[in-house]
């Protein structure tokens, strides 16, 4: 699980996971790269994403994969995807999580804004904590490589157990799937018919001074 190692030593930089900063630069150019696909007519703000993936022997993604990401806007605003976010649902969907969702493939992600440095937004810290609360953050700042780690970026990030979870949802499902339906009763149905509504049987009083036929009352 590694949601609970975001306590101590989780920000200790050079971990065996940790790139090399070779490997970080290239990560970032691949961002930067990846950045002429932006799609921002609104704000004129491209940013690009790269995440570099490590998953799991089992898993069916080549080791080592970089999945990029671009800002992609919308009219409606609130619709607007980040570029972070954008790369790590291209890495998910292709299967990095499959088949150990306890196992965190995720080694960095590199943000590119051309020269301005951007760091994510606190959708993106709070999305990636998800699957990578020690995620390595590479950006560059003043033609400088930036290093940093997400739980610098958002500590105390918001976690729900996982493993509880999931373990609940297997009950739930394996519940679901021993029980025999129940007959049951065939609740009542009311068939009373609705109230007809009363119609007047009178004719209308002929108007005396017309030969108006239309209903039509002038006062
Ligand atoms: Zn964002």
């Amino acid at each position: 699980m590694f949601g609970k190692k975001n306590k101590d030593d989780s920000l200790k930089p050079g971990t065996k996971k940790t790139p090399n900063l070779k490997k970080l630069e290239d990560l970032y150019y691949a961002a930067e790269d990846a950045r002429k696909h932006a799609y921002a007519p609104y704000s004129d703000f491209q940013v690009g994403a790269a995440l570099l993936v490590r998953p799991n022997e089992d898993s069916v993604v080549p080791i080592n994969k970089i999945y990029t990401g671009v800002n992609i806007e919308n009219g409606s605003y609130g619709a607007t995807l980040c570029a972070e976010r954008v790369a790590f649902a291209k890495a998910i969907s292709a299967g990095v999580l499959e088949y150990d969702i306890g196992q965190n493939p995720f080694i960095a992600i590199a943000v590119s804004a051309g020269e301005e440095e951007a760091l994510p937004c606190g959708i993106c810290r709070q999305f990636m904590s998800e699957f990578a609360p020690e995620l390595t953050i590479v950006t560059k700042a003043d033609g400088q490589i930036r290093i940093r780690n997400l739980a610098q970026l958002l500590p105390e990030s918001f976690q729900l157990n996982k493993e509880e979870t999931f373990q609940v949802q297997a009950e739930k499902a394996a519940q679901a799937q021993t029980q025999v339906p129940e007959e049951t009763e065939t609740p009542e149905v009311s068939v009373e018919e609705p109230a007809v509504p009363e119609i007047s049987a009178e004719e209308p009083a002929e108007a005396e001074t017309t030969e108006n036929t239309e209903n039509t009352e002038i006062q």
